[in-house]
C-alpha cells in the first residue's frame, strides 16, 4: 500500500481589484493565525501605507526576470503592467510541514496553480455585487487614475469569466457575511480540522 504524506492545504483567493479582497484577507489572517500567508514578489511601485516585505516583496524588473529564470516562482503572472509572482520555496516548505496556505493571486496564476496543485488545492473567488459598484469602490478608494479605472473595470469583466473553474464563489455585497462565508469555506477545506 503506498501511504501518502500529509500535507497542508493550498487556498488560492482571487478577485478582481477593489472587491474587497484586502481586507477579507486581513480578517481571515487575524482570526486564523495558524494560517501562512505568502507573500508575492511584484515589481509595482509602493502605495501609500505599504512595507517592503510586508505586503510585497518590491523588487525592479530585472530581478524579477532573473528569479523568474531561476524557477523561484511557483507562479507568475503579468496584471495591470506589472509582474506579480508567489516564491515557490516558501510555500512548498509550509505545505510540507502541514500548515495551509493562501495565495491572493489573479486568474492567471490560479490557473497555474490549478495545473500543478489542483489535489491539495481550494480554489475561492470573491465578486462584486456588480460591476458599477465596483467602480464605486475603486473611485473612493483614490488610488487609481480614471484610466487606471477603466482599465481594472476591463480586466475585472475578463477575470469574472473565470469565475466557474473556481470551487467556492462569494458575492461580496457585506463585508461581514463575506467573511463569515470565506471562514466557514477555509475551516471547513483546513487539513487541521
Ligand atoms: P495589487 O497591485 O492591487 O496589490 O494586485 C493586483 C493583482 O495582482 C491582484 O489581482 C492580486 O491578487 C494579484 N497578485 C498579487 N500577487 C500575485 C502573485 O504572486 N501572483 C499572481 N498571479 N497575481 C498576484
Amino acid at each position: 500500500m503506498v501511504r501518502m504524506a500529509k500535507t497542508g492545504k493550498l487556498f488560492v483567493i482571487s478577485a478582481p481589484s477593489g472587491t474587497g479582497k484586502t481586507t477579507l484577507c486581513k480578517k481571515l489572517f487575524k482570526a486564523l493565525p495558524n494560517l501562512v500567508r505568502s507573500i508575492s514578489v511584484t515589481t509595482r511601485s509602493l502605495r501609500d501605507g505599504e512595507q517592503n516585505n510586508r505586503e510585497y516583496f518590491f523588487v525592479d524588473e530585472k530581478d524579477f526576470k532573473e528569479s523568474l529564470s531561476k524557477g523561484y516562482f511557483l507562479e507568475y503572472a503579468k496584471v495591470f503592467d506589472n509582474y506579480y509572482g508567489t516564491p515557490r520555496e516558501f510555500v512548498e516548505k509550509n505545505l510540507k510541514q502541514n500548515n495551509d496556505v493562501v495565495l491572493a493571486i489573479d486568474v492567471q496564476g490560479a490557473m497555474q496553480v490549478m495545473k500543478n496543485f489542483r489535489s491539495q488545492s481550494e480554489f475561492i473567488f470573491i465578486l462584486p455585487p456588480t460591476i458599477n459598484d465596483l467602480r464605486e469602490r475603486l473611485l473612493s478608494r483614490h488610488t487609481e487614475t480614471e484610466i487606471q479605472i477603466q482599465h481594472r473595470l476591463a480586466a475585472a469583466k475578463k477575470e469574472m469569466s473565470y469565475v466557474k473553474k473556481y470551487d467556492h464563489q462569494i458575492i461580496n455585497d457585506n463585508l461581514e457575511e463575506a467573511f463569515k462565508k470565506l471562514l466557514s469555506i477555509i475551516n471547513r477545506g483546513s487539513c487541521k480540522i
